[in-house]
Order: structure tokens, then C-alpha cells, then sequence
């Protein structure tokens, strides 16, 4: 048997799972994922015999809670030499309160479910991972590990909105997003960089949901996505910035209920309200519809926009890094954006960024600029690894003393 700790990432229609062994290892032992809940649900095994396999799952299994469950019986069958032994899950909001991850308990939890309406759309999903597992293996310990934790390092003011002070004292502050990610690149930072990881670094993390993180010595100082992450860059299906008096238009001159906006900034906006084809950037950037066009244009604008404003916080910039699926694989997006910042003093090797590779800057470009693969389930996996499984060896050695008395 082969003791791990599960990771569990539920998203709004996805649950993506991985299990580490405890002994300290970088790599999952296993992987799957469950993606269209609320519709129709496929797992896909990512790993061992099964991988690639996909499966139709029942469409009357519509909870995270039913789904998780369905899913610890599949690692049963597909790892039946896997023993879990602790749990670690996502969760997008800490508030105030969690500057860094939580071993949950009865406490933790209540504060957890008390941040639900900060992230209604996640919050509650990762709240029936933890309960699920809970369901399943009562005994063993769960961590709790916060997407904007990362970022409570920032400065007062970059937390603050130009609102009434009691506000800000409620807890009405930019709280950051995205934070697991970008403290796994902080991490790893040093080994592209080396000592200039220390410096003023802006991480693009680029995915579905998208936002910028400055870092200096690698923390966070600012970030573009605020009080909930529909703030900031455009993104697959966000708007990100908004003039509040769009939002109030909306509702009043033109009666859209609460509900009707709420759905339109967060599910019919961004790539795919603008380009009306499509969320994913790599049908937007094979097709020669205009309207795609301008999309992608929008959203180029938008992350060097934000990005100079960020350089601006930091008073200069150090490096640039690229993450998340269209940081990571998309060369055309990476090249568009580093065109736009010639500014800075910032030229990209074509060579390297069509590859993909580690350094994609030219030797004479005024900054470097990486591309780095993110990992928050492997920090998750980490994190859990310290807070549940502080002393694996000397378990290991009670269970061997154990078995043998
Ligand atoms: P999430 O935010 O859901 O974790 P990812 O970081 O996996 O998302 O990013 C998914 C998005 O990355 C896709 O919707 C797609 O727009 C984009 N993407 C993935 N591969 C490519 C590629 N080769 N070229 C351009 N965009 C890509």
C-alpha cells in the first residue's frame, strides 16, 4: 500500500483530482477529472493503465458531492494499492482571515462557509469536496489552501477601493486571485532566474479565468483581479473591468434583474460575448471572422494596459513570466503582447517562444521573460504534506512498529 494525500480542485462545472505519496515526490500518482457538471459529465482518467479513457457519466449525478463520491470509488478500482491518508482542496476565498493554508476544523470550516457569498459560484463546490471526503475517510485530516492567501502580503492601499472607510473595515477590499499559482511560480522562480528572482516580476497567468500578479521578491504587491475574480483582464467568458455605471444601467434603464447581469458578466462576456464564437482562444485565433479578430485585440490590450500599470506600482520591471493554458501554449498571444511592450525594452526570441521554451527572450532583451508551467495542485499537495503529514517517516515508522508487535 502506498500512502498519498488526495488534492481536490472543484471548479463551477469541473472537479480535478490528483493523488501524491506522502513520501515526498513531485509527481501525482494518480489523475482524473470530471468536466461538465450541470450538463453532461465526463471523467477522464489522466494517468496509469486508464489514461485517456473517457467516460459519459449519468447526467442525474449533477452534485460535486455525488460526483466526488462516484470518483473515490474510480481511484478504488483504477488504484487499488493507494491508501488516503489526507485530503487537500482549493479554496478560492480566505478573506481577511487566511493569510496561508489551514489544517480544517470545525472552526475553519464555519469560517469557510461564512465567505460563501464573497465566491458563490466556487466556494460552495469546494465546501462539497471537503464534506465529501469527510463522507468517505472521517478520520483523516483535510487542508484547506486559499487562493487569496498569496496575495495578503500586498500594501493597505492596493487593497483598498475608493469606498466609504467602514466598508474596507467589512471586508469589502481587493483580495487577489489565482494566488496557489502564483506562489508555486514564485517557488520555482529562482531556478530560471536565479538571483534576479528577487526582483520586480510580473506573472501572467492566462487561462479561462485570467489576471496579473506584481511580485517583488517574491511576494505579491498587487494584482489585477480585486474583490471577486470577475475583476481585471478580459477573460474566457468574464468581462474584468467594468464601469460600475454599465452594471447600474443594465439594471436600471434597461430592467435586467440581479441575476441577468450577474450571468452576463460572468458566462457571456470576454472572448466569448465579444468574438460571439467562442471562450476558447484557440478557435478565436484559427478563425479570420473579425470579430474574433477583435477579441483577441481587446484582449491584448487589456493585459498590457493593466500590465503598465503594474510596472508603474513596482517602479520598473525586472522579468516578465507567462502561465496558465494560453500563457503556456499559445506563441501567437505571447508574441503579441511582447510586441506591445518593446517599451520596456522587452524582445522575444520567435525561435523559442514557437517552442514554447523555458527563456523565451532574445540575450539583448532589457528584461528576461519565461514560461513557466503552473502546479497548484502540486502546492496543494505540499502544503498538505506540512500541515497533515508533518512527521511521514516517524508514521511510517509507528505503523511498521505496529505491524510487527
Ligand atoms: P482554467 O483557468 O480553467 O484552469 P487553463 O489554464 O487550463 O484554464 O486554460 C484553458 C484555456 O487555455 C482554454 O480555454 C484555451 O483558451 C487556452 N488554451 C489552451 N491551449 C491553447 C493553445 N494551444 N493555444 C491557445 N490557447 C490555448
Amino acid at each position: 500500500m502506498t500512502d498519498v494525500i488526495l488534492v481536490i480542485n472543484c471548479g463551477s462545472s469541473s472537479i480535478k483530482a490528483a493523488a501524491y505519496a506522502v513520501e515526498e515526490r513531485p509527481a501525482p500518482v494518480w489523475k482524473g477529472n470530471i468536466t461538465g457538471i450541470g450538463s453532461a459529465p465526463v471523467y477522464r482518467a489522466l494517468s496509469g493503465t486508464a489514461a485517456g479513457e473517457r467516460m459519459a457519466l449519468a447526467t442525474d449525478m449533477t452534485t460535486h458531492r455525488s460526483l466526488i463520491h462516484w470518483m473515490l470509488e474510480r481511484l478504488g478500482q483504477e488504484m487499488p494499492s493507494l491508501r488516503v491518508v489526507a485530503a487537500g482542496h482549493r479554496v478560492v476565498h480566505g478573506g481577511r482571515h487566511f493569510d496561508a493554508p489551514a489544517l480544517i476544523d470545525d472552526t475553519v470550516l464555519e469560517t469557510i462557509q461564512g465567505l460563501s457569498d464573497l465566491a458563490p459560484g466556487h466556494q460552495p463546490h469546494n465546501l462539497s469536496g471537503i464534506h465529501a471526503i469527510a463522507e468517505a475517510w472521517p478520520e483523516i485530516p483535510q487542508v484547506a489552501c486559499f487562493d487569496t492567501a498569496f496575495h495578503r502580503t500586498q500594501p493597505r492601499v492596493a487593497q483598498l477601493f475608493a469606498l466609504p472607510r467602514h466598508f474596507a473595515d467589512e471586508g469589502v477590499l481587493r483580495y487577489g486571485f489565482h494566488g496557489l499559482s502564483y506562489e508555486y511560480i514564485a517557488s520555482v522562480l529562482p531556478r530560471h532566474a536565479g538571483s534576479q528572482a528577487n526582483g520586480r516580476f510580473i506573472v501572467a497567468h492566462l487561462g479561462n479565468g485570467a489576471s496579473l500578479c506584481a511580485m517583488q521578491e517574491g511576494r505579491s504587491v498587487a494584482t489585477t483581479m480585486g474583490f471577486t475574480a470577475l475583476d481585471g483582464l478580459m477573460m474566457g467568458k468574464r468581462c474584468g473591468d467594468l464601469d460600475p455605471g454599465v452594471i447600474m444601467h443594465l439594471l436600471r434603464d434597461r430592467g435586467m434583474s440581479v441575476d441577468e447581469v450577474y450571468h452576463l458578466i460572468r458566462r457571456e462576456s470576454g472572448l466569448l460575448g465579444v468574438s460571439g464564437i467562442s471562450n476558447d482562444m484557440r478557435d478565436l485565433l484559427e478563425s479570420d471572422d473579425p470579430r474574433a479578430q477583435e477579441a483577441i485585440e481587446l484582449f491584448v490590450h487589456r493585459i498590457v494596459s493593466q500590465l503598465g500599470a503594474l510596472v508603474a506600482q513596482l517602479g520598473g520591471l525586472d522579468g516578465l513570466v507567462f502561465t496558465a493554458g494560453i500563457g503556456e501554449r499559445s506563441a501567437p498571444i505571447r508574441e503579441r503582447i511582447a510586441a506591445r511592450l518593446a517599451w520596456l525594452g522587452v524582445r522575444l526570441d520567435p525561435a523559442a517562444n514557437a517552442e514554447g521554451a523555458s527563456c523565451i527572450s532574445t540575450t539583448d532583451s532589457a528584461l528576461p521573460v519565461f514560461v513557466i508551467p503552473t502546479d497548484e495542485e502540486g502546492v496543494i499537495a505540499a502544503h498538505t504534506r506540512t500541515l497533515a503529514c508533518a512527521t511521514p517517516r516517524a508514521q511510517r515508522r509507528e505503523r511498521e512498529a505496529l505491524a510487527c508487535s
